[in-house]
């Protein structure tokens, strides 16, 4: 049976000491009350080390929002896929379409930060996801299997079992504009379709694959009863401890 999975990404939000207390908070409140699925927050490097210190990870995982890729030495500012084992935590987000927007992640890039994560037991998240442009030019397939293609499919089955896919339309994203739970059900589906032809059927129906754009408490529901969507990424709703309670209530 797959991982039904809500993961929360700060971004460049909150700084330690705020970041820390909304970490608390959660620890606190999930731990009293147990979630009936994974959860995972994926937070700045620098509230890692902190933030692992008193994390419960059997209820809450940790994870980074990206890392290098390149395994270590002079590439000033960067922070490697060691690094963010070694703070404590599990998890790294790779592949969000900020980063391949604004960063120059290319699918290239992208593989070598999956196969450095891997390499140092970190599973990974990985973002897949369509523009408007061509969303409207109903190119949504080709864009997601091409993203995964160019970046995961290099993987051996085994290796494949680290990654949790994201789907999340760039359009959905921040803009409070969420796919229907149907426009979502049907890529999530498509989505599995094209791991069963990699990997597998038996493959394909353990890839947890989470829904994220604009997700929150109201639309969650309806999204998270579809048969292909496994849980979200959660960005904006997973700055407040109870709108992120909100989304795993409905898991
Ligand atoms: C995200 O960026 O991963 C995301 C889903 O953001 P939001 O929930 O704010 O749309």
């Amino acid at each position: 049976m797959r991982k039904k999975i809500v993961a929360g990404n700060w971004k460049m939000n909150m700084n330690l000491q705020d970041g820390v207390a909304l970490a608390k908070e959660l620890n606190d409140t999930l731990t009293a009350q147990k979630p009936n699925c994974g959860v995972i927050i994926c937070t700045p490097f620098i509230h890692l080390a902190s933030i692992a210190q008193f994390l419960d990870q059997s209820v809450i995982g940790l994870g980074a929002e990206n890392c290098a890729d390149k395994e270590k030495g002079a590439y000033t500012g960067e922070v490697s896929a060691e690094m963010v084992k070694s703070t404590g935590a599990q998890y790294v987000i790779i592949g969000h379409s900020e980063r391949r927007g604004y960063y120059n992640d290319t699918p290239e890039v992208l593989k070598e930060k999956v196969l450095l994560a891997l390499k140092n037991g970190l599973k990974v998240i990985f973002c897949i996801g369509e523009s408007l442009e061509e969303r409207e030019a109903n190119k949504q397939n080709e864009v997601v299997k091409a993203e995964l293609e160019g970046s995961v499919f290099n993987l051996s089955a085994e290796e494949f079992k680290n990654i949790i896919v994201a789907y999340e339309p760039i359009w959905a994203i921040g803009t409070g504009k969420t796919a229907t739970a149907d426009q979502a059900e049907e890529i999530h589906a498509y989505i599995r379709s094209v791991i069963a032809d990699k990997y597998g059927k038996e493959v394909a129906d353990d890839t947890t694959i989470l829904y994220g754009g604009s997700c929150k408490a109201s639309n969650a529901p309806e999204l998270f009863a579809k048969p292909d969507i496994d849980g979200g990424l959660i960005g904006g709703a997973s700055l407040k401890a109870a709108d992120f309670k909100g989304i795993i209530d409905a898991r």
